[in-house]
């Protein structure tokens, strides 16, 4: 890995994980995940001592880097099996993409904003990880390209129209994660398609995330 990571941060990292698992994340593999990618590389060095708290961060282009437990939240509901094609809706940092890499899946990742793609692509290369694709667009329609996927995170708060466009590019068996609400609140939603005539909808808690721009999203 080409950044620093000491055993301060290691010792932190394990801190963090603790208090994930206080909160009710049981998931070992996402537990692991989180205890190995160093959250602290994507802050500025004199905020570095936020890194490690649970909370999220503001981050370039005036977006954030998730709440780490958002993260394991998501990725944990997720059900990421090694191999996965799992389409990332908001790039940003790119930190959630490193917890996805980490449990095996292989990971499209889709940001609106060109900048903080190119940010995120440069760090992931520095620290040794590699998403398939780096993409900048409008992930509110997902991506047809690359479809059909394993699973699809999205990691903005969408309005409702979001959820059919991502779901028709789910494979059978295939599962979206998706905060839905307003603009201030979002509950976490999980679609399962378990076949083409046959989606199985749950939800979880409220969340607060950024809002996801675009075609289906909330217009600026
Ligand atoms: N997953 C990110 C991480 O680990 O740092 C957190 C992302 S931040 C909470 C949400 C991101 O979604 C922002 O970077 C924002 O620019 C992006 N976004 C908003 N609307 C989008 C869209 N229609 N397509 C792709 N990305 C979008």
């Amino acid at each position: 890995m080409g950044v620093k990571d000491s055993y301060k941060h290691k010792g932190m990292r394990r801190s963090l994980v603790r208090k994930l698992r206080e909160k009710g994340i049981a998931n070992e593999r996402v537990l692991e995940a989180i205890g190995t990618v160093p959250r602290h590389v994507f802050f500025d060095e004199i905020f570095e001592s936020h890194a490690y708290q649970d909370k999220a961060f503001p981050i370039a282009e005036g977006q954030t880097i998730s709440q780490p437990y958002t993260v394991a939240f998501q990725s944990d509901i997720l059900e990421v099996k090694p191999g996965d094609k799992i389409l990332e809706v908001g790039t940003g940092s790119g930190y959630q993409c490193c917890v996805l890499l980490e449990l095996g899946a292989e990971v499209v990742t889709i940001e609106y904003k060109e900048k903080l793609s190119l940010l995120a692509q440069k760090m992931l290369g520095q620290m040794g990880y590699q998403a398939s694709r780096y993409l900048v667009g409008d992930g509110s329609l997902g991506c047809q390209e690359y479809a059909p996927y394993d699973g699809i995170i999205v990691t903005a708060g969408a309005p409702i129209q979001a959820v059919e466009v991502l779901t028709a590019q789910l494979k059978p068996g295939g599962r979206l994660i998706i905060p839905v609400g307003d603009l201030t609140t979002q509950r976490m939603v999980k679609i399962t398609k378990v076949s083409e005539s046959q989606i199985v909808k749950e939800e979880f808690n409220n969340f607060a995330f950024v809002p996801l721009l675009g075609d289906k999203g909330w217009k600026k």
